[in-house]
């Protein structure tokens, strides 16, 4: 029998649904896979019997004949920024370490109910912040790739760097990931996976830990683009419990996928062309317009004007919503509580809060709030604000020219741990590409191009039009298909 391990969404869901292997033999190959894979840290907690607690259910179902659901039988790893009712959920911060939610994120709750199971709770950067998922308290995630060579340790990307880990290492089918400036599409770059940031919207936001609420996004990291497009179905769908919930029916994604794209037309943002762009990624780029020429589409230039204010805006808005939103955490709601003898309230809320959050969360905290602060206010917050309406009418401007852009995901390949942890400002720019979407609310994909000289994967982005998740995908299947991409990281592990 083939290594069930080896499997993806589609290929385990109609498995089981087949009679070819049961739910819990799939539960117990990863549960087993996730055990054996500590050297990775992608994992925060692992949760074997939630999975084989879902995969008995499937069965059961299966044996007396009931309809089962788009997940069925597909145990996956949950990103712990989603809370989970009764499985401690932190956003990887000592802050909400011991937290157990009472509730169930919507997003995961969809998931359950299609007939999901979890792995475990993922590994990310604290509350979301960072590229490289080296800002947890519970340890920097360690990417399964390495340079030819090589056994220096790499940035699986972030923060949804526990997910892109676990995705490729082949520990987990699939992962749930957020993206609020790329935190799907830059790790699942770096570590040759698929990953879709929906339109803003799509997936609830009810029960994810917010860093950033105008920006946050959930979304699937998954070995293909069909598994994307099966598991972001099951994902979506309007909550009244998020008030910024899209009220749209969830087209059927998977099932309308097309990598024909005659008529279509593909745009190339010029602004992204940046002085300095590494020539492999340029080549990626070069390749995947001829891809997607290749199956029927028209490639066109665009422009995107205010790109290069993008990255500047974005870490403005980011940080002064993260400064609102972290508020709460204050010692007396949620998780860490420290009380020095003889302490006031305000002593409490300082010593909490100093001890709970790591350095790059406070510097967000310390940006928000300066940039929100009265005199200041105008010159950062409100600009910045302008700049990201210039950002979306940019694309607006640019959908009257094309159906979808192609781009680079990222500047770079996946880097060396350490190597940009002192550097902020070099670590920010490793969403250059990812941001201007987040900004506009775009849906935006991720796909694997190719590996470059060193050996080490490099991704494609694609970005849509609002609400049309189906043309990224289908544009990302065109991708996909002669693209190729089969590597898989050396085990090491
Ligand atoms: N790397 C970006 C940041 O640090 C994006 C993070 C994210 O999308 N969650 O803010």
């Amino acid at each position: 029998m083939t290594d069930l391990t080896d499997l993806g969404v589609k290929a385990i869901r109609d498995g089981v649904a087949g009679g070819e292997f049961t739910a819990r033999e799939v539960a117990e190959a990863f549960n087993a896979a996730v055990a054996g894979a500590g050297e990775l840290n992608a994992f925060i907690v692992a949760t074997p019997d939630h999975a084989l607690a879902a995969a008995d259910a499937v069965d059961a179902d299966r044996a007396a004949g009931k309809p089962l659901g788009a997940m069925a039988g597909v145990p996956i790893g949950m990103k712990d920024l989603f809370a989970t009712k009764g499985v401690q959920t932190t956003a990887a911060s000592h802050i909400l370490e011991g937290f157990t939610p009472e509730y169930e994120s919507t997003v995961s709750h969809n998931l359950w109910s299609a007939g999901a199971g979890m792995l475990g709770k993922l590994n990310l950067d604290q509350f979301a912040m960072g590229s490289s998922n080296e800002t947890s308290f519970f340890g920097n995630v360690n990417s399964p790739w390495r340079k030819q060579g090589s056994n220096a340790a790499l940035a699986p990307g972030g923060s949804s760097g526990g997910s892109s880990a676990a995705v490729s290492a082949r520990i987990a089918p699939a992962a749930t990931g957020t993206d609020t400036g790329g935190s799907i599409r830059q790790p699942a770059a770096f570590t040759g996976i698929s990953g879709i940031k929906p339109t803003y919207g799509r997936c609830s936001r009810w029960g994810v830990v917010a860093f950033a609420s105008s920006l946050d996004q959930a979304g699937p990291m998954a070995r293909s683009v069909d598994d994307c497009a099966i598991m972001l179905g099951a994902m979506a769908g309007f909550d009244a419990k998020d008030s910024t919930s899209l009220d749209l029916p969830v087209p059927d994604w998977a099932g309308s996928l097309d990598a024909n794209l005659a008529g279509k037309k593909v745009g190339i943002p010029r602004e992204y062309r940046m002085e300095g762009t590494d020539p492999e990624i340029l080549d990626s780029w070069e390749r995947g317009k001829a891809w997607l020429r290749d199956a029927g589409a028209e490639v066109v230039d665009i422009a995107l004007p205010h790109t290069k204010y993008a990255l500047p805006a974005y870490y403005i808005i980011a940080p002064a919503e993260a400064s609102s939103n972290l508020a709460r955490y204050d010692g007396v709601r949620y998780g860490l509580r420290d009380l020095p003898d003889g302490a006031g309230l305000q002593d409490m809320y300082a010593a909490t809060r100093a001890e709970g959050f790591g350095d790059e969360v406070k510097r967000r905290i310390l940006i928000g709030t300066y940039v929100l602060s009265a005199g200041f206010y105008d010159a950062y917050y409100n600009q910045a604000q302008k700049i990201r309406t210039l950002i979306a009418r940019d694309f607006e401007q640019a959908w009257a020219q094309c159906d979808v852009i192609l781009a680079p995901t990222t500047p770079t390949a996946s880097f060396p741990l350490g190597d940009k942890l002192d550097d902020p400002l070099a670590m920010y720019l490793n969403d250059v590409f990812a941001v201007p979407a987040s900004l506009a609310g775009l849906p935006a994909m991720s796909v694997p191009a190719m590996l470059n000289g060193e050996g080490l994967p490099l991704g494609l982005q694609l970005i849509g039009k609002p609400f049309d998740e189906q043309g990224v995908l289908n544009a990302g299947l065109a991708i996909e298909q002669r693209a190729g991409f089969d590597a898989r990281p050396e085990k090491w592990w």
